[in-house]
């Protein structure tokens, strides 16, 4: 149903041409970097009543008032790069674009913090802290294009977190307008971990405080496994030697990275390590650990000349699948030590035709992002297909001790499983106490209820249609 008059002229009135509702605006904010089949699209209203950029704090406050007051939803949004649907509407009602939300710029040396608006995005962000000789500890792949905000609502992790943590590790303090229209600051880690990975359902971050470190100049080394077994032994052993980041691949994605960027990496599971290395000795003393670790584990170490400059394309992933016609996406997150027999499982159903790419996020886990690419374009019901097979394959990593990455809409329901029970009792005494409407961005974190059957959930729609699919 379209916004109604009465609360559309209110928004217009106080935020003016901040309010947008054209067609076209309403179609760029549908979707988010996962397109979906459209056939998944009864199961949701993706398309926005309207679009709104606020500048800051008061213009936030004012939208959750008309919003309460016109039972209206609002769904954050920032760079729109995550691929689980938090930042498309479940339905319809106010999409907030954070990306204009003001703030300044504050490095603290001697605290080693930075505090900016939630809209930086990282790539600028990093930019500014080189300049002062510092670096952010953590940062997600989609460093050119996703935002501080953005990333701490998705719950991430990224590069450096095998040293540094996920996004919650990194937050010093988050400045937050709440959906009953307060503006808060938290900074104890038990209400930071209530943001981290809640996708705008218990407000709008508008200010964030970062720990940052020294810029310390990276390296990187080079080996390769024969199969699932040895990367699983050969990650387990590397995450012993404690490197800044862990990156890794399948054959299939080799090949495509090889093709892409002229390299000539061997068709086997490729990991590149890096290290933060401050002095010669450190580097030497470093590399014989590496040597150690991958000789324990039955790997072979690769010529330095076969990834010069590798670490140049290690944010390039996109660039380099927006070569096929079409590709769907997922993420989950495995421990080290049962992810074989998963990897094993994928494997044998696509036929080595899935490709993934991982990141090490602690000493025991990693993130996988698997892509599966389409080399034509193909019926929406081939590709609802697929994607419920996807859909079926991430939730599998369940079975073996793993999660889907985050909730977001598409794997909302999950929450527990990836926070644990008590937290999400936590989150929802939180949400009871804040949004007693559900305006922040319902249909997200917390299954919703199928629009045209209000009986089942969507959590359990999507499951019960992923296991018709072979
Ligand atoms: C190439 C590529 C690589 C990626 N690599 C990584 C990776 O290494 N690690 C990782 O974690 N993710 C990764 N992602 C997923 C995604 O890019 C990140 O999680 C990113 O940080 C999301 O930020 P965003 O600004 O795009 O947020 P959006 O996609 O706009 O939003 C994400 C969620 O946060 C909510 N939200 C947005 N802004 C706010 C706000 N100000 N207040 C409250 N809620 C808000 C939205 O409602 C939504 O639920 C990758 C994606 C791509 C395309």
């Amino acid at each position: 149903m379209a916004l109604k008059k009465k609360a559309r002229s209110r928004f217009i009135r106080y935020l003016g041409k901040q309010f947008r509702d054209d067609s076209t605006i309403l179609q760029l904010y549908s979707r988010d970097m996962a397109e979906l089949p459209s056939l998944t699209k009864i199961l949701y209203k993706n398309i926005p009543d309207a679009v709104i950029l606020p500048r800051n704090t008061e213009d936030i406050q004012k939208i959750y008032q008309i919003a309460n007051e016109n039972n209206v939803s609002i769904t954050p949004r920032s760079g729109g790069t995550a691929g689980f649907g938090g930042a498309i509407t479940y339905k319809k009602g106010i999409v907030v674009d954070c990306k204009g939300i003001e703030s300044e710029l504050y490095i603290d040396p001697l605290e080693q913090t930075v505090t900016a608006s939630p809209s930086i995005i990282f790539s600028d962000l990093q930019r500014q802290l080189k300049q002062q000789g510092f670096s952010l500890c953590a940062f997600p792949s989609s460093y050119y294009s996703a935002t501080i905000g953005g990333w701490i609502a998705h719950g991430g992790f990224g590069v450096g977190s095998s040293q540094y943590g996920g996004a919650l590790d990194q937050i010093v303090n988050l400045e937050v307008v709440l959906p009953n229209g307060e503006l808060k600051i938290y900074d104890k880690s038990e209400d930071l971990a209530l943001f981290v990975g809640s996708h705008g359902t218990l407000g709008i971050l508008t200010k964030i405080s970062l720990k940052i470190k020294f810029d310390i100049p990276l390296k990187q080394w080079g080996c390769t496994f024969d199969s699932p077994r040895e990367l699983e032994d050969g990650l387990a052993e590397l995450s012993k030697i404690n490197p800044y980041s862990i990156w890794f691949f399948n054959p299939s994605h080799i090949s495509k990275f090889n093709d892409t960027f002229g390299y000539s990496l061997p068709y086997r599971y490729v990991v590149i390590i890096s290290k933060e290395i401050s002095f010669e000795e450190e580097e030497s003393e470093f590399y014989t650990m590496f040597n150690q670790a991958i000789r324990k584990a039955g790997g072979q170490i690769l010529d330095k000349r076969y990834i010069t400059n590798i670490w140049d394309h290690r944010f390039k992933t996109f660039s380099m699948l927006k070569e096929y016609d079409d590709f769907l996406v997922s993420e989950l997150i495995l421990p080290i030590k049962t992810s074989n027999k998963y990897l094993q499982k994928l494997n044998v159903k696509y036929k080595n035709g899935i490709h993934f790419e991982g990141e090490l996020i602690s000493d025991t886990h990693y993130s996988l992002l698997l892509f599966l690419p389409l080399d034509e374009k193909i019926s929406s019901i081939k590709r609802t297909f697929l994607y419920l097979r996807l859909f079926k394959y991430t939730i599998k990593g369940i079975k073996f001790g793993g999660y889907p990455y985050s909730t977001g809409m598409f794997f909302a329901g999950y929450y527990s499983k990836i926070y644990g029970k008590e937290q999400y009792h936590k989150y929802k005494e939180f949400k009871k106490q804040v949004d007693s409407k559900n305006i922040s961005n319902p249909g997200k974190v917390i299954s919703p209820r199928l629009n045209l059957f209000p009986l089942i959930s969507m959590k359990a729609a999507i499951k019960i249609l992923s296991r018709l699919i072979p």
